[in-house]
């Protein structure tokens, strides 16, 4: 408390106020001048300029959460239907502007016809593309930033669930991802005049179980787990000014899942097995669209179940003393700090 040279007498308290929005937590303070009643006028603006200023940059830094949409090129594999459909559509809904390729020309020719009818055909694009030819696959996503100017979102799709050609799944879920990957990074990285972005590989709950019906499948995906949040680790991604991110869907009712014995072995006992946890491709596309959107979460994963719909895990060998076994946990992303990565 103090006297001014008016005689006025005036005092300072300090305010906190906690916003709550999602899972953003903030403590606004803001202080206020409590003085004679003369003064009362002044009291008010004194106030509300610095309540507002506050709230102010509180906005700036939830806004830097978010990765706006709209206007964004994205490069899309495997797009012609199932999950890469589901999720092409949803990017037009907001705005954005879709390259898909597959390596299913005549699916992915009516899927690109009716999508260009719905969201105007300057907005998407299909290419026939066998992501296992990387001639192929590296002139798509060539097309893709011809056609946009850039690609700001890259999301390596196409898979396949055949352990009778199990050479080939391989060469589609893991070799073409990781090359979809470091095409990508090469064109959206910062510190070489890209503009950033973000890579999102769809792995699946695969990734990260074991399953004795389908080994190399499970193989493909564990690869692209530790791929993905390898890159994440890069101690230059913050100046690449690139997320990496991993999406894992429980058993997604596609056709991928219309098996064939050998595919998988035991195929009908493994549908039954799955039957129960079948989501369906919107289902995946919400989680897709948090992840995507979500400026702050390099190196996670997100898992799809029936029940939560997407949660954010993070898997870690834990190996606390040094001493003990080491064991490997998955923890929400909430419950430790994501990987320090861009801002976008
Ligand atoms: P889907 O069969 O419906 O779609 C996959 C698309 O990839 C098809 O259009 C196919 O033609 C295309 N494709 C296959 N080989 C290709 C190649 N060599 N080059 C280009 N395109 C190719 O399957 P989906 O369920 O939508 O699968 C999409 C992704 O999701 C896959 O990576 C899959 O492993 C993963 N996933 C699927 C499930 C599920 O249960 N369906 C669950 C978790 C993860």
């Amino acid at each position: 408390m103090c006297t001014n040279e008016t005689g006025q007498v005036h005092s300072w308290s300090r305010t906190s106020v906690l916003i709550k929005y999602r899972k953003l937590r903030v403590t606004v303070s803001y202080c206020t001048r409590t003085v004679s009643v003369t003064d009362q006028a002044s009291l008010v603006v004194t106030s509300s300029v610095s309540l507002l200023c506050h709230l102010f940059s509180v906005c700036a830094k939830a806004k830097t959460r978010f990765m706006e949409l709209s206007g964004r090129g994205v490069f899309l594999t495997g797009g012609a239907q199932g999950i890469g459909r589901a999720i092409t559509t949803a990017l037009l809904d907001k705005g954005a502007k879709v390259l898909f390729c597959d390596v299913n020309a005549d699916i992915g020719k009516a899927t690109e016809a009716e999508l260009q009818k719905q969201c105007g055909a300057d907005n998407v694009m299909f290419q026939q593309c066998d992501v296992t030819n990387a001639d192929q696959l590296k002139a798509a996503f060539d097309q893709a930033v011809t056609k946009f100017g850039a690609v700001e979102i890259c999301c390596n799709n196409a898979g396949i669930m055949d352990e009778t050609i199990w050479e080939k799944m391989l060469a589609i879920n893991t070799t073409a991802q990781i090359r979809g990957s470091q095409i990508a990074l090469d064109h959206m990285r910062r510190d070489k005049g890209g503009r950033g972005g973000v890579i999102v590989n769809t792995v699946s709950i695969a990734g990260l179980l074991p399953g004795h019906e389908l080994p190399v499948y499970i193989a493909s995906k564990h690869a692209m787990i530790g791929y993905t949040t390898s890159c994440a680790r890069d101690p230059e991604v913050a100046g690449q000014g690139v997320r990496w991110c991993c999406l894992c869907p429980m058993p997604v009712n596609t056709g991928m899942l219309q098996l064939k014995e050998g595919q998988v072995k035991t195929a009908d006992q493994f549908m039954q097995k799955m039957q129960p946890l079948m989501i369906e491709p919107e289902d995946v596309v919400k989680a897709f669209m948090t992840l995507v959107q979500d400026t702050e979460n390099n190196g996670s994963m997100m898992v799809v179940n029936k029940v939560q719909g997407g949660v954010y895990k993070r898997r870690m060998l834990v190996d606390d003393d040094g001493q003990s076994n080491p064991m490997l946990i998955d923890n929400p992303l909430t419950a430790h700090p994501p990987v320090p990565g861009p801002s976008q």
